[in-house]
């Protein structure tokens, strides 16, 4: 029985967290005290998540301050930064609450649709074409007119964040690194903010000078020079709506004992990220998920999940799409490239012509979810012509920052992969026998593996897996090289349920009184995968709906403002 349809004590699910939601702090009168509320018992054999037993009281005397503020945001990330600024541009006071001591920030690819940038260059992607086929790629099952409201207001979003940030020294650039493959094809609508002495190479997730690093302390000084408040140090623990199904008016958060209650006059906007670094809803929402070899985000793994749980615990619901898409690329080992890709038998299992989520997934499903790229001396030359055949998409860490009309940097693939050979994440050897070894397949299975792709190579033909002949590469001359492939959970793109005017909604599609949702803790832009077509969407959706956000829970219409109006 699943989880969402079990019936708990007689009540519905729905019923059951209607019944919580009369506890979760509800309380009219500030710094009320609680009422105790036993948890529903559950039938015998069914699993309780955390969010469905009524959140725990928090004694009035363990509130210690009160704030007053138009608008609380939680998260101190893109969204909630760009939600923040919004809403201080509509006419509200806002403070922004983060539980880590700064901002967080990480990668740098944002996607927008009709940029400024794309004036510049005369790139004019073809936005209608990419939402057809993103909608194909969900099979129907996202909110079209939440992909539309993004595809309508992506670039003016962006271009407000540019003319926020470039008087801070940044500038923006259009990423040339996407896949340019006849079958699977990204888009150009991907850019990056960078400062001046940047050397482009993306090494564990960072890259010197550039990317989301750069632009969250350029975001947090507008901020900051614009009154807005940032209370750090500051964990969001509950929601208090007036009454059972009143609208929200205020968060408490921080610390056990002493907790200050922020009053929203006109709302809270929940920012706070996905969830991937919480197994639990990861185990509920997508198991899938858990079979990643590795799972990074900084700062410290705060994607938690915990404004999920406390906004499903005052009824809010999940998106209806399940499971939710885990944003899974080779991010924790070796660069795959468009090479031989061999499993644990020393077999060959696929077309290696594929973007980094795909190439994740496949792995999942070989003997110990092992895999292997492998090349030889001459490999990384022939990356440049794996390139201009149109391979891409984040899988050349020397790329990953490669600006349009600047050329692909060989040297940087070549640093890379030294570092790589030095950590033990690229074997490298005299021999395929010696490396065999080193990787530890059957050294015979191995050896018939690079004997036949030699073959289909000299036929250009992949008649085995249907790989571009441009992209078959022989591997002949010593020292061979296998790298290691090592799979990361970056993001849970599945999250609260919510709508064209980033509220929070239930499960009937009601919205919650004064609570929204921007960023990656927003769902219904995702189904049941994760589309790499627009490198950038997470951080696109988050610049474009937390404007959108701060806007409306201010309470000035979007249609006001000339560059967002359709
Ligand atoms: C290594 C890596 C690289 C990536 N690269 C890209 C990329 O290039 N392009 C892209 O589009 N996406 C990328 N992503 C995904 C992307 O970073 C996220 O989807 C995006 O940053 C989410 O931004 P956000 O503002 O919604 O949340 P976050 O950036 O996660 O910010 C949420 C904030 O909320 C705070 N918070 C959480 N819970 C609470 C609480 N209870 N109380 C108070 N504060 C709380 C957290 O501390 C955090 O500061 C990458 C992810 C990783 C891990």
């Amino acid at each position: 029985m699943s989880s969402q349809d079990k019936k708990t004590s007689g009540m519905t699910r729905a019923e059951f967290l209607k019944g919580s939601a009369l506890v979760a702090l509800g309380a009219a009168a500030p710094q009320a005290a609680e009422a105790a509320q036993p948890a529903a018992p559950q039938p015998p054999g069914c699993k309780t998540w955390s969010w469905e037993t009524p959140a725990a009281p928090i004694p009035a005397a363990e509130i210690k301050k009160t704030v007053d503020t138009d608008v609380v945001v939680i998260g101190a990330g893109l969204a909630g930064f760009c939600a923040a600024i919004a809403a201080k541009e509509a006419g509200a006071d806002v403070i922004i609450i983060d539980k880590n001591r700064t901002f967080a920030a990480r990668g740098g690819h944002i996607t927008g649709f009709g940029t400024k940038v794309h004036q510049q260059t005369g790139i004019k992607p073809n936005y209608r074409q990419i939402v057809r086929s993103w909608i194909l790629w969900a099979q129907g099952r996202v909110k079209e007119d939440i992909l539309w409201e993004f595809a309508h207001k992506s670039g003016a979003c962006l271009d407000w964040v540019i003319d926020m940030v470039e008087p801070k020294g940044l500038k923006v650039a259009l990423w040339d690194g996407y896949y340019k493959g006849p079958d699977y094809t990204e888009q150009p609508v991907t850019h990056f903010f960078y400062k001046d002495g940047s050397d482009f190479i993306y090494k564990d997730g960072v890259v010197a000078g550039a990317g989301n690093p750069v632009l969250l302390p350029a975001l947090e000084q507008v901020a900051k020079e614009r009154g807005i408040q940032v209370h750090y140090r500051t964990k969001a623990a509950r929601f208090v709506r007036d009454g059972a199904s009143g609208p929200v008016r205020a968060v408490i958060a921080g610390e056990k004992g002493e907790y200050t209650r922020y009053n929203a006059r006109k709302g809270v906007i929940i920012a706070t990220g996905d969830y991937a670094s919480s197994n639990e809803l990861k185990q509920r929402f997508d198991p899938f998920a858990l079979m990643a070899d590795a799972q990074i985000y900084f700062p410290n793994k705060c994607n938690t999940g915990d404004a999920h749980i406390m906004a499903m615990q005052i009824g809010g619901a999940m998106q209806k799409v399940e499971p939710h898409a885990a944003v899974i690329h080779l991010e924790a080992g070796a660069a795959s490239y468009g090479f031989l890709h061999v499993n644990a038998l020393g077999e060959r299992y696929k077309n290696e012509d594929v973007n980094t989520q795909s190439k994740s997934c496949t792995k999942a499903f070989q003997p110990g979810n092992i895999a292997w790229t492998i090349y030889d001396a001459d490999g990384l030359s022939q990356v440049k012509a794996q390139i201009d055949a149109g391979l891409g998409g984040g899988l050349f860490y020397g790329q990953t920052f490669q600006r349009l009309g600047v050329g692909f940097d060989l040297s940087a693939e070549q640093q890379i992969l030294e570092r790589d050979v030095k950590v033990g994440k690229v074997k490298k050897a005299d021999t395929l026998e010696d490396l065999a070894k080193q990787m530890n397949v059957p050294v015979a299975n191995f050896l018939a593996t690079v004997k036949r792709y030699n073959e289909l190579v000299a036929m250009k033909d992949d008649v085995d897996f249907g790989k571009r002949a441009e992209l078959l590469t022989p591997i002949v001359k010593p020292p061979f090289y296998a790298g290691k492939l090592l799979s990361t959970l970056l993001t849970m793109s599945g999250g609260l349920a919510t709508n064209t005017r980033c509220e929070v909604i239930d499960a009937n599609e009601k919205p919650i009184g004064n609570l929204y949702v921007a960023g990656s803790a927003a769902g219904d832009f995702f189904a049941n995968d994760y589309p790499t077509i627009c490198p950038g969407i997470g951080h696109g959706r988050c610049i474009t709906f937390g404007r959108l956000a701060g806007t409306i829970a201010a309470g000035k219409s979007i249609d006001t403002i000339p560059s967002l109006k359709v």
